[in-house]
Formats: structure tokens, C-alpha cells, sequence
């Protein structure tokens, strides 16, 4: 390993206000993780909580658990709950978020929503390129019809027909960062509707909805939330919006009174619309963890530990790999917590990288992606990850068939 960067990465880390938060999550020795943007570290208090819900709360207070109990209890709550938790970290009040579902299925019931206090437009605008299930939500309402434009055409693809404009705040392959004040406002303009995918957003980057006067949201639980693998997702409607809008997939959960049994489906008050069937509480309880420790450490040292790691990193590949050409903003402040690369090869690299213990991504169809969890990726890990690939590609040891070879899930 190059020894002034090593030296230069621990010093950074001894000055490290969030070095102590590292100990909160289990990461396996030799293991250089930069690929919490896909799938968040496991927190060690989610452990703890799930041996208590599945043993106590399920195990010996059976259903009594939808209720609050001796033990905690009060699984009904969960989604709003959470929601609350999650609220601070996107700039939105408490009762403007809940987790429920996927951030698919929650695409659908707002993007319906929009679609519904806009009678008579049908147009949903978005950009090619968009995250695919974005794009194939839009799609799968016969009610929508999609327009794509590119990110510097946007503004012209607003007029008086559209009825929402739907973006991914932070692009999951190249990690721009969309200026969400610019666009909220110039798709009011025109008298459109807004929703952003804060997946890649949420925990990583600065987010404030309501000063930006944002109509709704989604977000990711499994990618900085570290809520585990398909945890429940996250969806914000702005208060203003509370009477006014409905959402198609109308469950039993969403209702008003769902215990009543009425055969007439009546929405429940403000966001617990958003509500569907049955939360999946053990997914709800890990979700809680990883949320729990976002809120502990707070936006503001997220933010600024994010930057710092994401310039040392980018810095030391223009250093050490120039051969890898960088795709995502050179600007810190108009990027997500990520750095993405372009190379030809980018897939067997990243194989190459696994085989040392060096976790990043890959993301077809060449692009080579480290993202930095904030809250437990050291400077170290940076540096290691750096010189791990320089020496991979002084070596050509990624020119191998083992490296080649594509797993189901890149
Ligand atoms: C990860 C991600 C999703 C995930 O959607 P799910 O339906 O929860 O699997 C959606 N949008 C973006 C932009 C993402 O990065």
C-alpha cells in the first residue's frame, strides 16, 4: 500500500468525529466495504432488537403485540413510527413520512396520486437513463404517459400538459445531484406536480423537502437507512396535500378505521393513507435500527464526513489510477455519497477488487461504483481500495476468466 496515503488516510481518521460510530455496525475483518449504497452494514442494535421481537414480542405476546406491552409492543404504530424518525433526515415534518412497502409500489400509489389532483393531464416527465423501476411505474399506469427528456432539457419538457414531474434526487449510477429547489419550483410553474426518489439520497446528502416545497417523495430503507436486505420503503406527501390526494392501491391498512370492517373504503387521515396491507414487522423493527443510528449521528456530520471521504478517495484515484475516468460530479456538493468510474473492463475489475476484499459495485454497462456510508467507512478503507486497484491494474490480474464471469445480481 502507498505509505503516504495510508498515513495521510489515518490521520484523517484519528481527527474523525464519526471514527467511533464504526463499532456500531458489524463489518466482517479484512473487509473494505464501499457498497453501503446498495445494501447498508448491519447495525449490531438490529440484531438485538430482532432476538427480542421474534423471541419476546412474537414468541410469548403473540398478537397482544399490535398493542403496546410490558415488552414494547405496539407493532401497529411501526409505520408512522419510523416515519417520524426518518422525517428530520429529509428536511420534512414528522407526519409527512411513513414506511411501507417498496419503493416501487409506492411510486405507483403517488405518481397515481399526482395523476388524480391534475384531471386532465396525463403527462409523467422523467429522464432516460432514470433508475429502471421509476421508469416502468410510470409505464405500468394506463393513466400516465411518459415523456423523457435529458437532464439539460429538462426545463423545456415542463408545459401546462404535465402532471408530475417524477426524478431520482441522486442518480444511482453517475450520482449528480438534481438542484431540487430549481426543478420544485419550475414544475409549480407550469402547474405540475413533483415527487422525487431520494433512494440515493436519503442519510447521504442534504434533503429539505419542505423548503423546497416538494408535493411528495420515496426512499430507499436498505441503502443508507442500513435497513436490511428489501427493508420497507419511505414515502413523504407534503402537508398541504393531506386532503387532497388519494392513492389507487386503497387497503384495508390505509383505511380510516380498518378494524371497523365497513364494506366502503374511507381514507385515513393525512400519510397513513400511504398504508396498504399488513406492515412486515420484523423488516419494520430492523428498519428502525438502521434509522435509529442515522438520526443519533444527525444530516450535518453525515454530510460533512461524506464529502471529506468521497474528495480523499477522488483525489487519490486521479493519483494513483488515472486511467479510470471518474463519471460523477468533481463537485462534492453536487454529488451523492458515491463516486462512479468509467473503464471498459469495469465488471472484471470489480470482481478483481471482491477477491481482495474490496467491496464496491458494478453497474452495467461499465461503470465501476464505490459508495461511502458515512457512518462507518473509514479513510482507510478508502485508501486501501485505492491501492488495491492500482495494483490490479498495473498487474492486468483482472485479465482472468473466473473475473468474467456474471453472477445473477451485479
Ligand atoms: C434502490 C432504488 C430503488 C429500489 O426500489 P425497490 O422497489 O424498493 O426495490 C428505487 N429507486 C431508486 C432510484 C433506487 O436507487
Amino acid at each position: 500500500m502507498s505509505d503516504a496515503l495510508l498515513a495521510r488516510a489515518r490521520e484523517l481518521d484519528a481527527a474523525d468525529p464519526l471514527a467511533q460510530y464504526r463499532e456500531s455496525f458489524e463489518l466482517p475483518e479484512g473487509v473494505t466495504y464501499l457498497d453501503g449504497n446498495s445494501l447498508g452494514a448491519l447495525p449490531k442494535a438490529t440484531r438485538e432488537r430482532l432476538m427480542h421481537v421474534v423471541g419476546q414480542e412474537w414468541g410469548s405476546d403473540l398478537i397482544r403485540s399490535w398493542n403496546p406491552t410490558d415488552a414494547g409492543g405496539d407493532w401497529i404504530s411501526l409505520p408512522q413510527r419510523v416515519g417520524a424518525k426518518i422525517a428530520p433526515l429529509i428536511g420534512a415534518q414528522a407526519n409527512e413520512v411513513i414506511a411501507c412497502d417498496s419503493v416501487s409500489v409506492n411510486l405507483t400509489k403517488l405518481i397515481g396520486a399526482a395523476l388524480d389532483m391534475r384531471p386532465g393531464r396525463k403527462i409523467v416527465v422523467s429522464e432516460p437513463g432514470n433508475f429502471p423501476t421509476d421508469l416502468y411505474m410510470i409505464q405500468g399506469l394506463d393513466s400516465a404517459e411518459q415523456r423523457l427528456a435529458n437532464r439539460d432539457a429538462m426545463l423545456d419538457a415542463l408545459d401546462e400538459d404535465v402532471a408530475l414531474l417524477l426524478l431520482t434526487h441522486v442518480h444511482y449510477k453517475t450520482g449528480a445531484m438534481y438542484d431540487m429547489a430549481a426543478l420544485t419550483k419550475a414544475a409549480h410553474d407550469v402547474g405540475a406536480l413533483v415527487l422525487w426518489d431520494l433512494s440515493h439520497s436519503g442519510g447521504a446528502v442534504p434533503v429539505d423537502l419542505n423548503a423546497c416545497g416538494a408535493d411528495f417523495a420515496v426512499g430507499c430503507g436498505y441503502k443508507y437507512l442500513n435497513g436490511g436486505p428489501g427493508a420497507p420503503a419511505y414515502a413523504y406527501v407534503a402537508s398541504k396535500h393531506h386532503d387532497a390526494f388519494r392513492q389507487p392501491i386503497t387497503g384495508w391498512m390505509g383505511h380510516k378505521a380498518p378494524f371497523a370492517f365497513s364494506d366502503t373504503y374511507e381514507p385515513a387521515d393525512g400519510v397513513s393513507r400511504m398504508l396498504a396491507g399488513t406492515p412486515p414487522i420484523l423488516a419494520m423493527a430492523a428498519l428502525d435500527c438502521g434509522v435509529e443510528l442515522m438520526t443519533e449521528i444527525g444530516m450535518e456530520r453525515l454530510v460533512a464526513k461524506s464529502r471529506a471521504l468521497s474528495e480523499f478517495f477522488r483525489t487519490a484515484m486521479a493519483e494513483h489510477c488515472p486511467q479510470m475516468r471518474c463519471v460523477s460530479p468533481s463537485d462534492p456538493a453536487k454529488r451523492g455519497s458515491q463516486l462512479s468510474f468509467y473503464h471498459e473492463e469495469a465488471y472484471a475489475l470489480c470482481q478483481a477488487l471482491i477477491a481482495r476484499g474490496v467491496i464496491g459495485d458494478f453497474r452495467a454497462p461499465d461503470v465501476l461504483r464505490f459508495g461511502f456510508a458515512p457512518a462507518y467507512v473509514s479513510f482507510a478503507d478508502a485508501a486501501r481500495a485505492v491501492t488495491e486497484l492500482a495494483d490490479i491494474l498495473e498487474t492486468v490480474s483482472w485479465d482472468k476468466p473466473e473475473f468474467k464471469q456474471r453472477a445473477a445480481v451485479t
